[in-house]
């Protein structure tokens, strides 16, 4: 059904997608304990969560009583309880990434400051979960889980410090630990001094786990320890921070310094030669912590672009009725503003990008948690063989070799095909280490700036505090998700190291194979014009680090993030792009099984479908104009040298032999330099560009031209969907 090539639609979407669409697309139909914990965690987002910000609780800096009721209605609700083990009190087996997938898109759909307030506790105890000791883990795990009649312990992460320490910079660490007392055949004492910039959960938590450096010849590196509120010394918890976004989550600059025993060193330590060793260092856990915790953060932003459909289209439907010119049943009336062409295909690139967003980052968090227990397994296996430090480090090399080999055997399967945990971890890590920022950049980044978009749509009802759907909060706050847990720069640079991995190159290169086909069966999806689109990108990379500017330098090294940083956020418009035409033939593949989603199936997936091909041609556009500057730009333009001059057309010329090949004096204009009679040279800057090497590029830029083609069909034919998707009375939450 979805093969059909016609402007016209054979079907169109009936209703918005519901929960059992949703559940075959990011794929957890089996999953019915997420399915409770979606209703749970929907429950608090559009009743307490949404109450509060139609209240206006969101005009106040300090954390109130009535904000501090979030607490206790994440509590019952079972969202705090849902990151821990069942042995530690919790209910949900297994890795937890996809779960606070899950709970996080709930709770923004309505306010993402909400959502990062129920999540904060949970980035306090990352640093545990990942890198804790079994007994660190079972005990702040267990107390940080509600239990019937005790106190719930919640916690706080502090990296970032006052400037000019650490930001983006994580090592420039000004929070010190030192040894304060130390008795013979005792566990030492530590005196830890630590000062936070923006702390979340800092107006109310009751740990802290915090990076600090080392300050003292005893404690061989730096590291990262838990504080309790009740240790001897100074607990400030600093005054709160008077921020523009995120209102529903306390944000303080906390003052810290605390006498702690070094068993609340995060991962324990040794003693060698008198000198404290921390198993681990602040980076090495911060590295763990984040690249699973920034999955979620995208997540938020995907979910608020998603909400923002529904308000638009009854602000646009509504938006004349009640006028003496909208008489019922008149277009104006019935349509509105979606009389008008470009406020529907708006709201079609802003329902595009809010789909491969989330399709993007609910990949990437099951991505994790597939990740998650092959990555202990192998730390296991590497302990068992007795390989640590350079010898696991070139078992792991070892095993890359092992992991190309596979993938030229069994392409894009080779994660699924493979048995040996080593190597399916080496698959699997070399794309968690690019979908991880991938989601996180584009969707924060990217998506605030449709944010606005959707902000546009509703006029000047989208910055007020009274438009359906919080839509002006929520682009403000987009601006966060798009900085904390490191701002886009970190998530550039990130994937500018992690996807020229030859593992992840490997995969990739499999997956351009893998988009033609889908196009071959699928051609509305846009699929074959993703694919030409991921060529051109590959091709601009693998030019660019061998290539050097027009002075002889390198073009493709880590001090020039003018190259590298447009070319990682060219590959996340691929990624999204992809991820959201693979959700679409999952939901075409299992809808029929589902009688709910099998009644609408053919209309939903006529729209869904064109809403991949604008998407994928959207990507498209961006990849032909950052490669085709990326490849170009970098070059001297040429310049009017005599030899350069006396190559051009002359005019004159060019008449006489018009009277012998008619045309030729307009095509010779068309392709080459005409020099006009009384000049020296044409007037422009320089002859035309034609560099060597670059007719590749060349041909393929021409060719992802023509690869847009339908494109605007399928934007034309979402855009009649729009007119006539049906949607419920009023929002299921308050204004
Ligand atoms: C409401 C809120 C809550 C927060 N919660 C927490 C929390 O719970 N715990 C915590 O530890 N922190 C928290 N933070 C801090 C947050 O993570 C940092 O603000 C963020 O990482 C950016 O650091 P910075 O503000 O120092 O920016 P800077 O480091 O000053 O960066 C500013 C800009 O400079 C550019 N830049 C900087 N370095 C580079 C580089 N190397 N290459 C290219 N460009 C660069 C980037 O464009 C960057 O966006 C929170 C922040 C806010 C606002």
């Amino acid at each position: 059904m979805l093969t059909t090539t016609s402007v016209l639609p054979t079907a169109t979407l009936n209703t918005l997608p519901g929960d059992d669409v949703r559940a075959i697309m990011w794929r957890f139909t089996d999953r019915y304990d997420l399915q409770m914990l979606v209703q749970s965690a929907r429950g608090v987002a559009r009743g307490p969560v949404a109450r509060l910000v139609a209240e206006g609780e969101r005009n106040s800096h300090d954390w109130t009583p009535k904000k501090n009721t979030l607490l206790k209605a994440y509590d019952e609700a079972g969202l705090t309880g849902a990151f821990m083990d069942p042995a530690q009190g919790g209910y949900i087996e297994g890795p937890k990434n996809f779960v606070h997938a899950l709970i996080v898109f709930e709770l923004a759909w309505v306010d993402a400051g909400a959502a990062t307030g129920a999540m904060a506790g949970d980035l306090a105890l990352a640093p545990i979960h990942e890198r804790g000791t079994k007994a660190q883990s079972d005990f702040y795990m267990s107390h940080a889980c509600p239990r019937p009649g005790e106190k719930t312990w919640r916690g706080a992460f502090a990296l970032t410090e006052p400037l000019p320490y650490v930001g983006v910079e994580t090592g420039l660490l000004n929070g010190k630990v030192r040894v304060a007392e130390w008795k013979d055949g005792q566990e030492p004492l530590l005196q830890v001094d630590k000062r936070g910039r923006f702390i979340t959960n800092m107006g109310y938590a009751n740990f802290v786990t915090a990076a600090v450096e080392t300050a003292d010849p005893r404690i061989k590196s730096s590291c990262m320890v838990i504080l309790h509120e009740d240790d001897p010394g100074l607990w400030d918890r600093g005054t709160a921070t008077k921020k523009l976004v995120h209102q529903l989550s306390s944000t303080c600059d906390p003052v810290l310094s605390l006498k702690v025993p070094a068993s609340r060193i995060i991962g324990g330590y040794t003693i060698k030669d008198g000198v404290i060793v921390p198993n681990y260092d602040h980076g090495q856990i911060i590295e763990a912590v984040f690249r699973r915790t920034r999955v979620t953060v995208g997540l938020m932003t995907a979910a608020k672009l998603l909400s923002a459909v529904e308000p638009i289209i009854r602000y646009q439907r509504s938006r004349f009725r009640g006028s003496e010119t909208a008489q019922p049943g008149s277009p104006r009336f019935d349509l509105g503003l979606q009389t008008k062409e470009d406020t529907l295909h708006r709201l079609a690139d802003i329902w595009a990008t809010g789909e491969a967003a989330s399709s993007l980052g609910f990949y990437a968090a099951r991505l994790f948690d597939e990740l998650d227990p092959l990555e202990r397994q192998k730390d296991g296996i590497l302990r068992e063989r007795k390989l640590a430090g350079r010898a696991a480090f070139k078992e792991m090399q070892k095993l890359e070799a092992t992991a190309l080999g596979l993938i030229t055997d069994a392409g894009a399967a080779a994660a699924e095909q493979t048995t040996d945990p080593l190597v399916k971890f080496v698959l699997l890590d070399s794309l968690a280490n690019v979908f991880c920022p991938a989601a996180k950049l584009w969707n924060t980044g990217h998506g605030a700036n449709v944010m606005r978009e959707a902000v546009s749509l509703m006029g000047g009802y989208g910055i007020t505090e009274d438009c359906p759907g919080f839509i002006g909060h929520k682009w403000m706050d987009a601006q966060l998700e798009a900085t904390y847990e490191g701002p886009e720069a970190v998530q550039r640079r990130q994937l500018s190291i992690t996807m020229t991995n030859s593992v992840f190159l490997a995969q990739f290169r499999t997956w351009i194979a893998g988009m033609r086909a889908i196009g071959s069966t699928h051609p509305n999806t846009g699929a074959c014009t993703l694919a030409t689109a991921m060529q051109m990108w590959l091709w601009s990379l693998e030019h660019l680090q061998k290539a050097t500017d027009a002075e002889g330098t390198k073009l493709y090294s880590s001090n020039r993030q003018g190259v590298t940083f447009p070319l990682a956020d060219a590959l996340c418009w691929l990624l999204a792009a992809r991820q959201f035409i693979l959700d679409v033939l999952e939901l075409e593949r299992k809808g029929p099984e589902n009688p709910t989603v099998a009644a609408g199936l053919t209309g939903t997936l006529q729209f869904m479908s064109d809403l991949c091909h604008v998407q994928s041609a959207r990507a498209a556009g961006e990849i032909g104009r950052i490669c085709a500057e990326l490849v170009f730009a970098y070059n001297r333009h040429p310049e009017w040298t005599a030899e350069a001059c006396a190559a051009c057309y002359l005019s004159d010329d060019l008449d006489k032999f018009e009277a012998v090949i008619p045309g030729m004096a307009s095509s010779a204009r068309a392709y080459s330099d005409v020099t006009e009679a009384g000049t020296e040279h044409p007037t422009k800057a320089g002859p035309c560009v034609c560099l060597e090497g670059l007719e590749e590029f060349t041909k393929m830029r021409i060719r992802l031209d023509g690869c847009l083609t339908g494109a605007r069909l399928a934007k034309d034919r979402a855009a009649e969907a729009l007119t006539k998707v049906m949607i419920p009375e009023a929002l299921d939450y308050p204004m």
